[in-house]
Formats: structure tokens, C-alpha cells, sequence
């Protein structure tokens, strides 16, 4: 019985805890605010949701928004892929759901253009081992037509390390060797971010992670201009997008299953995630408070007062300022005439306040301040 006494104290505390500190918790006025170079409050519920993205059944699959460039079908090639070299006698062949690499036929390219991306990727050597170190199932996946990510059968064949399967070409070797046996499918699932100069100057080096058969080989790996054969690459601007190319090395190695997906834009190619620009930031502030202010129109009292105190937070703004000055006095005239039920409003309130002078978005000697603190003193809200 006393064991039960207990945990009915123990639900009603709980209960009692949940509804005063829910409103707080879902409301702004509750993380750090946004400052010069970070539009979005911490905790800041006006943020979109993170897009809904249906993952594949099976590891390796394509996810529902992934770009899908080759499916096993002889169409898919078709249209996804063009040969780059016009004075070729031979094509490239579709066999069995793969695409294989014809000596001769050359590089091919997709007909589409990306950038920054999850690229995913498989690939298989011939299992009738011929040659030895490049000359041994050697292939290529150029990320924008521009670095290329070796692909090669390295099973039981060395070369130089910085043309390993799995390195970036001329730039770092891959830190492992997880490669299978010849004949047997590999899996390349690489992210990149493309090198970003402005007015010459190196602003991101641009990068790449790469797995291969789901072991990381290149962890965020500068690119130092992409790399590339005999010289050492410097740094320099990619175009905003590109081809995916796959090369022609004279062996012929098969390809299945390739997808990509578009990344985040980084705060230095217009992104507006994480720490950007003052100029950037300020922009987006303004953005999120104008869409605030237009909610706000659709609420009343108390709670389009605590939006619109909430789009200030982002954005001074005349109009709306005087409207929440107006709605504050008109709140407090209320509630001293009618305290009754009016507790929880009046406690929001009085956090959103306590909230914006610690912040220093609201002066301490606002009239607002004492008139909250009055109502709840005088209505023994404080104990
Ligand atoms: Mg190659």
C-alpha cells in the first residue's frame, strides 16, 4: 500500500512537471537566440523539419530520393549515359544488369550534371586474373569528370599507393585495403564536396569520404586540386557542376547499381546551415521573422503577443514592435481585471520576458517587466 502511495506521488509529480515545463519546452524563448552568423535559434522549432527520405529495403539500394544513373537495364544506360570519345569503334556493353567497359570505347559520361553528392557505386574486376599493378582490372569514377577515384584489382597485386583502388588518383592512398576477390562485387559509396575558390583564393579545399565495402578508406580527404597522373595537381576552381564519368583503362570491368543524391549546400557555396556569413545570416533572420510576423496575424491576444515578441528576436521590426507593445499593455490591463485561470498565460509570458532580458533582447527596465512580476506577486502566483 505505501509502495503504491509512492508511485501515485511519483506519476502526479510527473504530471505536474510535464504541463508546466511543456509550454516552455515547445515554445521559443528557450535556447540561445540567433546571433551574427547563426539565423536559427538553438532548439529553434520555426526550423523545417529534416525532409522525409524513405531509406532502400536492402543496404545499398537507392533511397527514394536518390538520382538513380544505372539499374541493370540496357534503357537506363541509354539515357543516363553518353560516350565521350566520337571517333570510338567500339561502345561500352550492357550484359546480365551490368555495364561493362569496352577497350577502345573510351570514357563515358552521365548526361547529367552534379556536384556535391552521396555517390553509390559497384563494381566488379574480371575473375580471369590478366596483368599486373594499373594493368590489372583498372577503371575509374571521375567525380565531376575531374578527380577520379581509382578503381582497380588490387586483391593480391600491388602498385603504387596513391593509385590503389579506393585512393584519389595522385592525391592519398586509400588507409585500408577491404577489397574482395576478383570476379566478386565491390561497393564504392563515396561523399563529395567539390573544391570552391573565390577570386583565386582557396576557400574550400573540397573533399572525400570514401567506403569501400562498407570499410571508410578516405575520411573527409582534402582534394588539393583532384590529383591526377605523373604531375602533382594544384589547388584550383571547379565548375559548379559536372559529369559522372566512368574510364576506360582497356579492362573490362563491370558496374552496377550507381546512384547519388545531391548534399546540403555548405555555408560557403549559399548554404544557410551551421556558421555562415553576417550577410547571409542576416538575410535568412530577415526571411524567418517576415514568415513569423505573417503567422502571427493569425493568432490573437497572448499568443500572436509571444509570436511577434519572437519574430523581434530575429529581426527588429517597427511595426510589429508596437503591436507586441500594444498587446502587452492590453495583456496586463486584462489579467489585473480578471486574474482568474490566467496563471499559465501570465507565467508564459513572464518567461518570454525573463528570456529576452537575459538575452538582452528587451531592456530589464521595460514597464513590462515589473507589471508580470506585479501580477504574479499579487496574485501569489510565485508560491
Ligand atoms: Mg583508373
Amino acid at each position: 500500500m505505501k509502495s503504491e502511495t509512492k508511485i501515485y506521488r511519483k506519476i502526479f509529480i510527473f504530471l505536474i512537471t510535464l504541463l508546466f515545463t511543456q509550454p516552455f519546452c515547445t515554445a521559443q524563448f528557450y535556447g540561445d537566440p540567433p546571433d551574427n552568423t547563426h539565423p536559427w535559434a538553438i532548439h529553434d522549432n520555426n526550423r523545417p523539419q529534416p525532409p522525409r527520405v524513405e531509406p532502400a529495403e536492402n543496404p545499398g539500394g537507392a533511397p527514394s530520393d536518390a538520382i538513380v544513373l544505372f539499374d541493370g537495364s540496357l534503357e537506363s544506360f541509354t539515357k543516363n549515359w553518353s560516350h565521350t570519345n566520337a571517333k570510338r569503334k567500339k561502345d561500352w556493353k550492357v550484359e546480365n544488369g551490368s555495364l561493362i567497359s569496352v577497350g577502345g570505347a573510351g570514357t563515358i559520361a552521365s548526361k547529367t550534371e552534379f556536384s556535391d553528392c552521396q555517390l553509390h557505386i559497384e563494381w566488379s574486376a574480371p575473375s580471369k586474373i590478366v596483368g599486373s599493378g594499373q594493368g590489372r582490372g583498372n577503371s575509374g569514377v571521375f567525380l565531376m569528370g575531374k578527380t577520379e577515384v581509382q578503381v582497380l584489382d588490387n586483391f593480391n597485386n600491388a602498385t603504387y599507393p596513391d593509385g590503389f583502388a579506393g585512393s584519389i588518383y595522385g592525391v592519398m592512398p586509400p588507409m585500408a585495403n577491404s577489397l574482395n576477390a576478383p570476379g566478386q562485387w565491390q561497393s564504392y559509396d563515396i561523399i563529395f564536396r567539390r573544391p570552391i575558390l573565390k577570386d583565386g583564393k582557396v576557400m574550400d579545399e573540397g573533399s572525400m569520404t570514401v567506403l569501400i565495402n562498407g570499410v571508410v578508406v578516405q575520411d573527409s580527404t582534402p582534394l588539393e586540386g583532384g590529383g591526377g597522373h605523373i604531375a602533382r595537381s594544384k589547388s584550383k576552381a571547379f565548375p559548379e557542376k559536372g559529369p559522372l564519368s566512368l574510364q576506360d583503362h582497356g579492362n573490362p570491368v563491370r558496374f552496377r547499381n550507381i546512384w547519388y543524391r545531391d548534399l546540403r549546400k555548405r555555408p560557403v557555396d549559399g548554404g544557410t546551415d551551421g556558421k555562415i556569413s553576417p550577410e547571409v545570416a542576416s538575410k535568412k533572420r530577415a526571411e524567418i521573422a517576415s514568415k513569423i510576423r505573417k503567422d502571427a496575424l493569425t493568432k490573437e491576444g497572448k499568443d500572436k503577443l509571444l509570436r511577434l515578441m519572437e519574430s523581434l528576436y530575429y529581426q527588429e521590426n517597427a511595426e510589429a514592435h508596437a503591436e507586441a507593445e500594444k498587446l502587452g499593455a492590453q495583456f496586463v490591463n486584462d489579467v489585473s481585471e480578471q486574474p482568474e485561470g490566467r496563471k499559465g498565460d501570465v507565467m508564459q509570458l513572464n518567461n518570454a520576458v525573463k528570456f529576452l532580458v537575459k538575452h538582452k533582447l528587451m531592456p530589464s527596465n521595460h514597464p513590462g517587466v515589473d507589471a508580470l512580476k506585479g501580477l504574479i506577486e499579487d496574485n501569489g502566483w510565485n508560491k
